[in-house]
Order: C-alpha cells, then sequence, then structure tokens
C-alpha cells in the first residue's frame, strides 16, 4: 500500500500517524506523487478524527521544512488569525521598531471579507513588498522594521491549504495550528505574539474556541524554538474606523500622527506594542510606547520603512481614496448594540476592497469609514457609514444597513482584550 494509503486507514481507524509517515506523504503531495484526492480523503479523514499534539507538531516541522527558512532570532513578529478593519500591523510594529525592537514581518494578502497587510501596503504609491532574503535581512537590521510578501516559504501548507479551502477542511484545529505556525516558524523570527481574534467576523466565533486555538500556536511555536505569547481579542464589530485598504493606512498613519483615534484600535496597537517588547525582554514596555508615540518616533519609522521599501512617503500626507462617496443612514433612534463585522466585511468586498477568488483586482481606494460604535446613541437619518468605490454601492449600502442593530437600552462597554496567555 501506498504511504498516503496506509495514512488515510491509519486515521480512518483514529489512530496516530507516525512523524516519518506525515513527512513522506506531505512532502509527496508538495511535490506532485500524491494526487488531490489521495489528500483530501487523508484531510477529510484528520478533519474528523483530529490529530495528537505530537503529530501536529511534526505536520507543522514537515510544512515549515518544506521550503526555505529564514533566521531572525533578535526580531520580533505578529500574527492577526485575521478580521475586519484589523491594522494592527500598521499601527503597533512601527511603535515596537521605534523602541529599539527590529521587526521582520512577512505577510499575506487579503482574501474573503479578511484584509491583508500586503494590499494595505500596496495602496502606498511605489511600496513594493517583493524583498529578497538578503534585503529582508538589510533592511530589518538598519531600518528596524521590513514587511515583505509571504512568497515561497512553507510550500507545502500553501499546496494544502488550497486544498482544504475547497474540501471543507480548513476549520480544523490541528491543520490550522499547524500551517500557521509552520510559516511563522519559517519566516524566523525569535519572539511571535499571535493576536487571535474572536467573534463573528473571525474564524474563532466563541472564546473558548479562540483560546484553544492560542494555547496551540503558543504550544506548537515554542516546540519549534519560537518564544511567542497570545492575546484574544473582540471581532464582533470592525476594528477601528476604517476598512479597505487606503483607508486603512490612512487611520493607521493618523493614530501614528497623534491624532484622534477609535479608542479599540488605539488601545490594542499600544497593548500589542507593550507585549511583543517585553517578550523581547525591553524593560518598562508602558512608557516607551507613549514616548515612541509622543515624540514622533513611531510616525518616523513608518515613513522610513516606506521609503526603505520604495514607496513615495510624500504621498503618505494624502493616501488617495475613492472619490465616489455615499453615507448609510440609521433607520431609526436607538442605541447602537451591534454593527457586525462580516456584513461591513462583505460590504467592503462587495465595493471592490477585496477580492472573492485570488488573483482578483482590488480597488485600492474603495471601502467603508465606520462612523458610529458600539454603545453610541444614535438618532434617524444620522449617517453610520461612509461608502468609498463605485462597484456594487447598492449591495453595499444593504449589507451595511443590515449589519446594524439598535437597542432602546443602553449597551454598556464591550472589552478589547478578552484575554491573555
Ligand atoms: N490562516 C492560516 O494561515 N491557515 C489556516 O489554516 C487558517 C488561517
Amino acid at each position: 500500500m501506498s504511504a498516503v494509503g496506509e495514512a488515510i486507514e491509519i486515521k480512518k481507524a483514529g489512530g496516530a500517524l507516525d512523524p516519518e509517515l506525515i513527512s513522506t506523504v506531505v512532502n509527496g503531495y508538495t511535490l506532485g506523487s500524491v494526487p488531490d484526492y489521495q489528500m483530501s480523503a487523508l484531510l477529510m479523514a484528520i478533519f474528523l478524527r483530529g490529530m495528537s499534539y505530537d503529530e501536529t507538531l511534526a505536520l507543522t516541522r514537515t510544512m515549515a521544512d518544506s521550503g526555505p527558512r529564514y533566521s531572525f532570532p533578535d526580531c520580533v513578529d505578529k500574527h492577526s488569525t485575521g478580521g475586519v478593519g484589523d491594522k494592527v500591523t500598521l499601527t503597533a510594529l512601527p511603535i515596537v521598531a521605534a523602541c529599539g525592537a527590529p521587526v521582520a514581518k512577512l505577510s499575506g494578502r487579503g482574501l474573503g471579507i479578511t484584509g491583508g497587510t500586503i494590499d494595505k501596503l500596496e495602496s502606498i504609491p511605489g511600496l513594493s513588498v517583493e524583498l529578497t532574503e538578503a534585503q529582508f535581512e538589510r533592511q530589518a537590521a538598519q531600518v528596524g522594521l521590513a514587511i515583505g510578501e509571504a512568497g515561497e516559504l512553507a510550500p507545502a501548507d500553501k499546496a494544502i491549504y488550497a486544498l482544504r479551502d475547497t474540501t471543507g477542511t480548513v476549520d480544523s484545529l490541528p491543520l490550522i495550528g499547524s500551517s500557521i505556525v509552520s510559516k511563522k516558524a519559517a519566516t524566523g523570527a525569535g519572539h511571535l505574539l499571535y493576536d487571535v481574534k474572536c467573534g463573528s467576523g473571525a474564524f474563532m466565533k466563541t472564546p473558548e474556541q479562540a483560546r484553544e486555538l492560542a494555547e496551540l500556536l503558543v504550544a506548537l511555536s515554542k516546540s519549534m524554538g519560537v518564544h511567542s505569547s497570545a492575546l484574544i481579542t473582540g471581532m464582533d464589530a470592525a476594528l477601528g474606523r476604517a476598512v479597505g485598504n487606503a483607508l486603512e493606512v490612512r487611520e493607521s498613519l493618523e493614530f501614528l500622527r497623534g491624532e484622534p483615534t477609535n479608542p479599540d484600535l488605539a488601545d490594542l496597537a499600544r497593548d500589542v506594542a507593550r507585549r511583543l517588547l517585553s517578550l523581547r525582554g525591553i524593560p518598562e514596555p508602558g512608557p516607551a510606547v507613549e514616548r515612541a508615540l509622543e515624540s514622533g518616533a513611531a510616525y518616523e519609522k513608518f515613513v522610513a520603512f516606506v521609503r526603505a521599501q520604495g514607496g513615495d512617503a510624500d504621498a503618505l500626507e494624502d493616501l488617495p481614496v475613492s472619490g465616489s462617496v455615499r453615507e448609510v443612514v440609521s433607520p431609526d433612534d436607538g442605541h447602537v448594540a451591534r454593527f457586525d463585522a462580516t456584513g461591513i466585511g462583505r460590504a467592503s468586498l462587495a465595493l471592490g476592497a477585496g477580492r472573492e477568488n485570488k488573483g482578483d483586482p482590488v480597488d485600492f481606494g474603495a471601502g467603508i469609514e465606520v462612523l458610529v460604535s458600539i454603545g453610541d446613541m444614535i438618532s434617524r437619518g444620522q449617517p453610520v457609514a461612509r461608502l468609498y468605490g463605485e462597484r456594487n454601492v447598492t449591495q453595499a449600502a444593504e449589507l451595511v444597513e443590515a449589519a446594524l442593530g439598535l437597542s432602546a437600552e443602553p449597551i454598556g462597554p464591550t472589552p478589547h482584550v478578552l484575554a491573555s496567555l
């Protein structure tokens, strides 16, 4: 029997796969000798039967080793499990770099309602996210902040993820954990913070699911030699005000310049920065973060990063967004009880800010400005969101209207950080 046939039989019966068998099958699939139909059967058996920690670690190792592995033991990195309006990378990492902790980060593009840092950065004219390993290393050392596109790292994960996406096997804890950690281990930063999103706009819908994933990510990272911790943060509503590429960069720059910013974003950016600095052993991270913001050092670091990657730093003063703007208004008086992240994400996608399928073109200037927060008392006819973009405007407006929920009763504050470990 072939190795993959053996693996399917073992998993089907609820047994455990040994590391050698995992390596043979995964490398065989990546190189093309294991066909899609057999790998799909194995993934479904894993989805249904689960994997032990040792099996999950063996899968993580095999996928991390399936391509080049970088090594930046002194650098920090963060990983978000994905959300709507999530601009923590753009806000927290310049602070961290300005405080003397170098950042080496590889990011992805957005798919579905989840935005991607690479698309956001490409809304800055001229900025290139294609860095060779040598450029990446040089920039992390000289500028202290380098963000590139995760291209050829962990090719086994890339191949398996594409198959999971079409075979209903994405939402499996061992498959998600090994997928994320294999890429982070291959990127090679020595200190890593996971921001596990929880809520209607996230992969993990409940705090229990989010905690299980956070614990797995931290444990796998430790086993892979990466010093890490995790935050569990809310994703029932979009983070901050802006959703969409150039809009999110604009909001991030406002925060870094010290201009008024929604507290959910400002607090989380500070929290993530402090935690990354403490992971890296930088003393008194709280005061260091405030100094970096008040002195303008964090903003200057972002500008230096943009220049180093070929971007037009002058364009940051007034990054272009779509000139086609429409407001959505509240249908009634009431307290905002819900402004669902999924609905806002879908509306932004419809306007052209994201892609339904890999390779779809993105309108960098499209997106949504959310004008009210959970708990706000609002009146009938008050604008609740501003839509930017020319595509599917009516559909986007309907999605935004449906995302809004009003209550006659006042709504208490919701915490942004739900837990940390
Ligand atoms: N993000 C990943 O990188 N992999 C998964 O499996 C899910 C989310």
